[in-house]
């Protein structure tokens, strides 16, 4: 059995480093607005560091052009794809065949991945896009785990499969929507979702026999979200992935926070790495209930289990964690002194947890004393630029700089 990759999203810099400095294998972002996710993008300059910064630590990075494509944007199309086959762009994910004829003629070294946008449901499909110069597949989202397997063992050894394992899942089939597009004039096709099914809706009905007795129809005081989905969740089902042989591991989410993504790949990190040092042991819950401290919404396991499942609507409509949430990140270790650069306001005897790359369980401690980071005078509380963007404080351990600290909600 092989070790999966694991895959993270990456919207900028920062963000890939965060992701591999917590044990991404690999990382996916996009260019300009030929990906969809548009306001996501890293710009060129950034691709080209992303790139060589993965380079040198021997991983992974893949960009998307996987928007479907009119004429008129052909010529960015060209220009993008001989940027990438210069800055050595691992794989580029595509789901338009214009795009992958480009891909192909112009810089036929780089891998072609095909996008989810495509939405390969069978072998039949893979085969297919392998024929016609695939490497890599990225599986629908509506696929089950029979079907998974089903398709793993009738492609051939060399096309390699990818499934996303935790984010956002699309209310319609997968991408395939015009719900933005008309609520917003942002089309998710082209990489400009507003993600309007997250959105809460106030509802009518009116008796057709009596026009005018319009009743509101409400789910409950937090809002009516009839649209909304809970988020993608495969923790418990990371063995049972491992072992159908799927070649990456993907987490979505290219507009979330460094923080964000940072403490998810760590999670999956060591699901995957426990997994196969002792695959007897797994046990999901350690890894869950780190999940539950970063999770913005609820849970689904979606269609992998059971595609019959119908539990995947989010009621609440949530869009942040009520227990926790960023606190900063570490700028520089000291015994004594840690300098801290701060996510949200700190207080004096806040518990907070520092996030340790490879190590489930975070170190907890409470904020004993801190002091103002150019004055150096005591202070009891500091807010993102109010008192500075710096802090000092005791961390009780050996941190190392750019890890992440949360902070427990009050
Ligand atoms: S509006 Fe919702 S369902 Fe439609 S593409 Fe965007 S995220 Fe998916």
């Amino acid at each position: 059995m092989k070790k999966p990759e694991l895959l993270a999203p990456a919207g900028s810099f920062e963000k890939a480093k965060a992701a591999f400095r917590y044990g991404a294998d690999a990382v996916y972002c996009g260019t300009g607005s030929l990906s969809l996710r548009s306001r996501a993008e890293v710009d060129n300059d950034d691709l080209r560091k992303t790139i060589e910064f993965a380079h040198e630590l021997g991983k992974k990075v893949y960009v998307t052009i996987n928007i479907y494509a009119p004429d008129s944007v052909y010529d960015d199309i060209e220009k993008q794809v001989l940027m990438l086959k210069e800055i050595k762009a691992d794989g580029i994910l595509a789901s338009d065949g214009g795009v992958i004829e480009k891909i192909k003629e112009l810089a036929p070294e780089i891998p072609i991945h095909i996008s989810t946008q495509a939405n390969t449901l069978s072998a039949h499909t893979a085969n297919f896009w392998y024929k016609n110069g695939a490497e890599r597949v990225v599986l629908s989202r509506e696929m089950n785990k029979e079907d998974i397997k089903e398709l793993i063992a009738n492609i051939p050894e060399g096309l390699e499969t990818e499934t996303f394992i935790h984010g956002a899942i699309c209310w319609a089939y997968s991408g395939r929507c015009y719900l933005s597009d008309y609520m917003a004039q942002r089309n998710a096709n082209l990489g400009d979702c507003a993600q309007s099914c997250r959105w809460a809706y106030n509802m009518y009905i009116e008796e057709a026999n009596n026009p005018g007795n319009i009743m509101p129809v409400e789910e409950d005081s937090t809002g009516t979200y009839v649209l909304s989905s809970k988020d993608l969740c495969l923790i418990k089902e990371i063995p049972e992935l491992c072992e159908m042989g799927v070649t990456s591991l993907k987490i979505e989410g290219r507009l979330k926070s460094e923080y964000y993504v940072a403490s998810i790949v760590n999670i999956y990190r060591s699901a995957i790495d426990d997994y196969f040092n002792d695959p007897e042991h797994y046990d999901y819950k350690k890894y869950m209930t780190e999940i539950d401290k970063i999770k913005t919404r609820d849970l689904t396991t979606f269609f992998f289990n059971d595609k019959k499942n119908t539990d995947y609507q989010e009621f609440a409509g949530k869009q942040y964690n009520p227990n926790f949430e960023y606190g900063g990140m570490v700028e520089k270790y000291d015994a004594d002194k840690s300098l801290v650069r701060i996510g949200n306001r700190l207080t004096v005897g806040d518990e907070v947890e520092l996030i340790i790359p490879g190590e489930i369980k975070p170190v907890e401690f409470t904020i004993e004393k801190m002091w103002d980071s150019e004055t150096g005078e005591e202070v009891d509380h500091v807010n993102p630029g109010k008192v500075g963007q710096n802090v000092l404080m005791n961390i009780p351990v050996e941190a190392k700089e750019d890890w992440f600290i949360r902070r427990k909600r009050k």
